[in-house]
């Protein structure tokens, strides 16, 4: 009598929509039972003594490939084995590749023992939703030409990809107790782990083509993404990243998505390389956050909030755009470079630095207005170079901008403010190309066109900003310099006026200069030098208001006339005949200022009169050129 070999008599209810391929609503095992049993060997029953006789490696080995083998050629379903319980397995080393590409089958399964497949190379997609594991998982160093589908598994233990070459994964909605691990990881498709909660998660120097989808991801550990090179768009929506992001060196593609995401620890995006169009859209960053030295295509941020310090420093971005952003520490862009920047954050730190920032293209700063009316917030732009655009006041309290030793082209000071507008903006050294000052002339008249006076506001925030000291002092030739710079470029865009005002407050520091040199000179000759040029700097400004105000020349004319004469009358009167009034000395020194004609004085007059006419007639002859010359330039302007 031949035994026949029976067949399992397990049955597993598929009629969820995890089972959605099947037509059936019961799936009955195709498998052979085991002798003296009603069970295959996968679908024994936990406490059955014959599974310990097992060799499950071998069993499982040979249900795989035997699939592809004459008796089950037509069959490929002979890989599904539904609800399949297993202990410790394993393949390490192991090929798996049946002679088709029917997937490894083990949906709802429970893995007892640790799964070791690591250096495995398996053909087949893998199979494994709503299976538990109760142990470690590994697939170190394993090759997988299929995808592989754990999603709503659970992990007791780890997940180990370490070094894996995969097709694709999906973990949605598994729960992993230990570790994710896929360091090193290649994955020629997508990385989905939508909705997975995962105590440590580890993604570092994982190479993805695909997306990589982390949205409604909940995680412990610091989340690890560092050195991975993303083909695809990392997706972080709704996640909640308890313990920060480590991603330095991350490259990414097709930009970065964070939604409606908390993420607790800090997040380090140092020397990232963000390609495409990256949003973090109503996020929260709870700890520091750094972009730093990274290069990002574009960024948009919304309605997001920084608790900690949000740093971008030496960073390129093509465009950048902060809306409606809390900033509720510093917000750091030393060094960065902007094609564009839109800075229209609700929320403003008290100090918030762009020192050194490029911005090639478009600029727009404009905080929005949630201080009272009498915050002051400071935004540090020394030493930038700004192309076009506007530096907004908001609406409510002021914003310093300090553009000291920054290169200002055609942007614009915009916005209502307590007291002159100008004095909002700090531009000392300032250089301007493309600035226009006729849009500021009735501030600056009202100034009488002194671009350094601060509101006294911006003293106070300074100091009151321990973190930055080196407040620039108001020293002559820093002042001196500042309106050389505004005046050259009034003067290059014809703006005469300005030119001419700004050109003698210039020579105003100048002449500070020189006399600050008197007290703080190196030797007697620089100081008596330093005495020299302030003294004839002075008398030029008197006299002219340095080439520029023709009134002033006729003002000193007279003087020089009326002192001329009075000097005629005390020195010389005997040399004037008869009764002389002293309108006849005025007459006499006027004509002698006025005319080239010398010898009006008596032939017999003295040497001395004579000498005092031709000094008064060569003085003369020298202011009337400079009325000229002065007349000529206010005419011209
Ligand atoms: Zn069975």
């Amino acid at each position: 009598m031949t035994e026949e070999v029976k067949r399992c008599t397990y049955t597993h209810e598929v009629s969820t929509e995890r089972f959605d391929d099947l037509s059936t609503d019961i799936w009955r095992c195709p498998h052979d039972a085991h002798p003296k049993t009603n069970y295959c060997p996968f679908h024994l029953p936990a406490d059955h003594g014959a599974r310990s006789e097992i060799d499950y490696e071998t069993t499982f080995m040979t249900v795989v490939s035997a699939a592809g083998t004459d008796e089950y050629s037509e069959k490929p379903e002979r890989t599904r084995i539904i609800g399949a319980r297993f202990p410790s397995l394993s393949l390490r080393f192991t090929v798996v590749d049946g002679d088709h590409r029917a997937p490894i089958d083990l949906r709802e399964s429970v893995f007892e023992g640790r799964i070791d497949a690591s250096n495995t190379t398996i053909d087949h997609a893998l199979w494994l939703s709503g299976s538990e594991f109760h142990s470690t998982v590994s697939f170190a160093e394993a090759t997988i030409y299929g995808a592989v589908n754990v999603k709503d598994t659970r992990f007791a233990a780890s997940l180990l990809f370490d070094e894996a070459e995969l097709y694709a994964l999906d973990l949605s909605d598994a729960v992993i107790e230990g570790s994710a691990r896929f360091r090193e990881a290649n994955v020629d498709q997508t990385l989905t782990c939508r909705g997975a909660t995962i105590d440590r998660f580890d993604l570092e120097r994982v190479d993805a083509d695909g997306d990589v989808n982390l949205t409604e991801l909940e995680t412990s550990a610091r989340l690890r993404l560092d050195n991975a090179d993303i083909g695809g768009q990392v997706a972080a929506n709704r996640a909640i990243l308890s313990n920060g992001l480590w991603a330095v060196d991350l490259t990414v593609s097709k930009g970065v998505a964070i939604g409606d995401t908390h993420i607790g620890g800090p997040v380090h995006l140092d020397d990232a390389t963000l390609e495409g169009q990256s949003r973090v859209n109503a996020a929260t960053f709870g700890d520091r956050t750094f972009l730093r030295d990274a290069t990002v295509e574009t960024l948009l941020v919304s309605s997001t909030t920084f608790q900690e310090t949000a740093g971008f420093d030496g960073t390129t971005f093509d465009r950048a755009e902060f809306r409606g952003t809390s900033f509720h520490e510093t917000a750091e862009f030393e060094a960065t470079t902007f094609e564009t920047l839109v800075f229209v954050p609700n929320r403003t730190p008290r100090y918030v630095t762009f020192r050194s920032v490029t911005i090639g293209d478009e600029v727009r700063i404009a905080p929005e207005s949630n201080h009272g009316n009498t915050d002051v917030r400071w935004l540090d732009l020394r030493e930038s170079k700004l192309h076009e655009g506007a530096l907004t006041q908001p609406k409510k309290g002021s914003v310093v901008y300090d553009l000291a030793g920054a290169e200002v082209g055609d942007v614009s000071f915009e916005g209502t403010s307590r007291g002159s507008l100008l004095s909002w903006y700090n531009l000392r050294r300032t250089t301007f190309d493309g600035f226009d000052f006729g849009d500021y002339r009735r501030e600056l008249d009202e100034a009488d066109w002194r671009l350094h006076d601060l509101n006294p506001s911006m003293e106070q925030v300074r100091r009151s900003i321990t973190a930055v000291s080196d407040s620039p002092v108001d020293r002559p030739e820093v002042l001196e310099t500042t309106y050389l710079k505004a005046r050259t470029e009034a003067a290059n865009r014809g703006d005469n006026e300005a030119a001419s005002r700004f050109f003698r407050h210039e020579m105003r520091w100048r002449r500070k200069r020189h006399l600050s040199q008197v007290r703080s000179g190196h030797s007697v000759k620089r100081r008596l030098q330093g005495l020299a040029r302030g003294v004839y700097n002075w008398l030029l400004g008197a006299m002219t208001g340095h080439g520029e105000l023709s009134r002033r020349v006729v003002y000193s004319s007279t003087f020089i006339i009326v002192v001329f004469a009075v000097v005629y009358r005390a020195t010389y009167a005997a040399a004037f005949e008869g009764e002389v009034g002293i309108t006849d000395y005025l007459i006499f020194s006027a004509q002698t200022f006025i005319t080239f004609l010398l010898g009006t004085a008596p032939a017999s007059s003295p040497l001395g009169l004579r000498i005092l006419t031709v000094v008064e007639g060569f003085v003369g002859a020298f202011f009337v050129a400079l009325f000229v010359f002065t007349l000529t330039r206010s005419v011209n302007r």
